[in-house]
Parts: C-alpha cells; structure tokens; sequence
C-alpha cells in the first residue's frame, strides 16, 4: 500500500506557503524519492502565488512550463517529481472534480485545508486507475533530523548506517 512520508520541516514549509496564498489557493510541487511503495518528499517547490486572476480562485492552475521548470529543478537536486500540492480554503481537503480532470497518474496531491488562514489538515490522495476518483493515501510525518533525510533509509537513524 502506498504511503507518503514527510518531515515536520517539509510540512511546516508547505504549511506556510498555502497560508501565505490565503485566501487564495497556493499550490506546488513534491520532490523526493520513491522507495518501493513508500513516497518520501524531500522538498516541495512552491508556486508563485500570484497567478492569472481567473486561475487564482477556487483551483488551482499548473501550467506546461512549470512541470517542465519543476522537472529540471528535481533532477539538478537529484530527486524525482512526486507531485503536487494545493490548498483548499476555508473547504474539505476532498479533490474536486477540477482536481480529477486535470489529475495525472501516478503522482500523489497532497490537499491541505485552511481555515481561516491558518493550515489545518492534510491529506492525501492518488488517482484511481480508471480516473474515475481518487484514492486517499496514508500520510505519515516524521520528525525533521538535523542531518540530512536523504541517503538515510527510513526506519534507520543517520549514526546507525554510517
Ligand atoms: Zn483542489
């Protein structure tokens, strides 16, 4: 069963953004490594807030470029796309029918309610294969480790493969 991991860090910077594009939504990118059924974010590349008016309210807008721009930043950092996250202000973190229709496979989107301007809750969520729906994921955040997650298998401290 597919999960996804990430760091208190990781969230808190996720958290801040989509809090920062309230009440619009804010969106961006998962970076990070898969590892077996496990999808480990390493990093997000948060999205310019300022968006198209007609994209800024009520979805989300991703265009071309910025796959493309997120793709060449994940491979400079060494990590895979593992995708997206958004917010849904002051609504449930539930994927819309937008949020189908425009969905890809295999990436996972991550949907973070805030209420009120502040992040509330996270969930999240992969594309059913027939794209009829979607299927919630299991998240699990795990403490930020003052060396560095990456290269370190999970469940494993740093000190103990060293
Ligand atoms: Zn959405």
């Amino acid at each position: 069963m597919t999960t996804v991991v990430l760091t208190t860090e990781v969230l808190e910077q996720l958290s801040a953004h989509v809090e920062a594009a309230y009440p619009e939504e804010g969106a961006g990118f998962l970076f990070g490594d898969l590892d077996g059924e496990q999808r480990i974010v390493r990093a997000i590349l948060s999205l310019p807030n300022a968006r198209e008016a007609e994209a800024r309210h009520n979805r989300f807008l991703i265009t071309p470029q910025d796959y493309v721009q997120a793709e060449q930043r994940a491979v400079q950092a060494g990590l895979e796309v593992l995708g997206v996250f958004h917010s849904h202000p002051d609504s449930p973190n539930i994927p819309s029918e937008f949020d189908r229709q425009w969905a890809l496979p295999y990436f996972i989107y991550f949907i973070t309610t805030v209420e009120q301007g502040k992040s509330k809750n996270h969930r999240v969520w992969i594309l059913h294969p027939d794209r009829s729906g979607f299927d919630e994921i299991t998240l699990q955040v795990v403490p930020s480790s003052p060396s560095p997650l990456r290269s370190t298998p999970l469940g494993q401290t740093a000190s103990s493969i060293e």
